[in-house]
């Protein structure tokens, strides 16, 4: 017998067809129609056929050879590692990267670099192609794996290079032709440094990618975010006002000349930009269904809409209570808006939003996903909060109650001694957090759905962040 490494089977869904063939969580699946699985993309493309056979080493040692009519349907099977296969890390030394800029001491996880296609299509992490081979590419387009997230930055190939400190860096950005060729759903990204990829260059890089419209169907530019820890780095800086309001400027002008062409905006600015140079944030359709949310595009101005078409229908219920919103700098004037409204409607609510100074990696760093527990407690310790303190699940590693320096919403409640609740993304679950206790927040749950006699208590959030790029 040929000996195959495998994939560990963690569980196995009841009354699947994995259940009815008495598989179980230990046993390992080592080939299907006699063949290796790659990952879990491979597992997937393999399963996709009426008749199928499937070898696996069970945990008493036998090796059982299934011949399996699956009808094209999932065989009920979870394995140890969800991506079967290990994670792949980038191949860059980028001058912006913040893995870089992150203080020593933290969890070992957010050191990990990764640029690893297929967490694209699992959850839409941007890569730079650099470590792509022509056997990646092929697979993403006979497995039509979409959408691909692109991280771009600049289509100057000696700029790449440099940017991205990677000598190949300005070769793999013909990978973007052949995923065009093949009509791969593409979203690219464009990390902004002032002097570097902006001006001329971001012109030339604009200009270049509409090309691939629309293929490529979102265009995002985000600023470059500096920390205080950059000793020994390449010298960077962060856009001042002015160079925002001149990238806006820019970037509007093409929005216009793309959308009379195609229909769309494609390419748009991320809320810092907008924020930063005091400008009002575009409305509703110039964001395209806001296609780039995870990279803060477009995330204000959806909250604002949410929000108030919560808060519509809504009518005073008489109820007096006082309540406190820790966020980061950018986001506070306007979460500061929506407590207004709320409170318009709702007199006997006291809501008070307190902006949060980023003191662990630096006070250029204003974004509520970057913000530590310790940073919370210390600027909170001395305040009345009221009866309840709440934050967005974006200041917490998703699916945990663990802020980014690993102290836990526990621990923070007990230091502040009030109730601390994790609001769930959405302008809606805002306006429902400061009216009501936020109940437990699982993924894909309603959070205030009514429990039977139990105590609300927030619980896992779905808060994502990237903070890689
Ligand atoms: S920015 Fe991304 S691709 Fe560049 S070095 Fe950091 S992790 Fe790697």
């Amino acid at each position: 017998m040929k000996k195959y490494s495998g994939h560990k089977i963690k569980s196995v869904d009841p009354g699947s067809i994995a259940d009815q063939l008495e598989l179980e969580p230990g046993d390992v699946l080592l080939t299907i129609n006699g063949q290796e699985v790659e990952d879990i993309f491979d597992y997937q493309y393999k399963l996709n056929n009426d008749r199928v056979t499937v070898e696996v080493l069970k945990k008493n040692g036998e090796d059982w050879e299934l011949d399996i009519e699956n009808d094209y349907s999932d065989l009920g099977l979870n394995f140890e590692n969800g991506l079967m296969s290990d994670y792949r890390s980038c191949s860059n030394d980028c001058v912006f990267c913040f893995i870089d800029q992150m203080p020593p001491g933290m969890r070992d996880t957010l050191y990990f670099k990764d640029d690893d296609s297929r967490l694209s299509f699992l959850q839409g992490n941007y890569v730079t192609l650099t470590n792509m081979s022509d056997h990646d590419l092929q697979r993403i387009i006979t497995f039509h794996l979409a959408p691909i997230n692109i991280s771009v930055h600049t289509t100057n190939p000696e700029l790449r290079c440099r940017m991205l400190h990677n000598r190949f860096a300005g070769e793999a950005l013909k990978k973007i032709d052949t995923l065009y060729e093949a009509d791969t759903p593409m979203n690219g990204q464009i990390v902004l440094c002032p002097g570097i990829n902006d001006g001329e260059e971001l012109e030339r890089t604009i200009r270049d990618l509409t090309k691939y419209v629309p293929v490529m169907q979102s265009l995002s530019v985000v600023p470059v975010g500096v920390t205080k820890f950059r000793n020994g780095l390449y010298p960077l800086r962060c856009l001042t006002p002015e160079e925002a309001g001149r990238t806006i400027d820019q970037i509007e002008r093409w929005q216009k000349k793309i959308y009379a062409e195609h229909g769309i905006h494609f390419v748009q600015a991320s809320d810092e930009f907008y924020l930063l140079a005091g400008r009002p944030l575009p409305e509703a359709e110039r964001y395209d269904g806001y296609i780039q949310l995870e990279n803060g595009v477009g995330m204000l101005r959806l909250q604002h809409e949410e929000a108030a078409s919560a808060l519509e229908p809504l009518r005073d219920d008489g109820k007096k209570e006082k309540v406190t919103i820790a966020t980061g700098l950018l986001a506070a004037p306007y979460i500061e808006k929506i407590a207004k409204a709320v409170m318009a409607r709702f007199p006997g609510r006291e809501i008070r939003v307190i902006p949060v100074k980023n003191r662990y990696f630096g006070s250029q760093i204003t974004v509520s996903g970057l913000l530590t527990g310790q940073d919370i407690r210390d600027a909170l310790l001395s305040l009345d909060l009221g009866n309840r303190l709440l934050l967005p699940c974006s200041m917490f590693r998703s699916g945990e109650e663990v802020f980014l320096d690993d102290m836990t919403r526990t621990e923070l409640s007990d230091a502040l001694g009030v109730r601390v609740d994790i609001v769930p993304e959405g302008g809606d679950s805002l306006v429902e957090a400061m009216l009501s206790p936020v109940r437990k927040n699982l993924p894909g749950e309603n959070p205030y759905e009514p429990e039977d006699g139990g105590v609300p208590e927030p619980g896992e959030n779905t808060g994502r962040r990237n903070p890689a790029e």
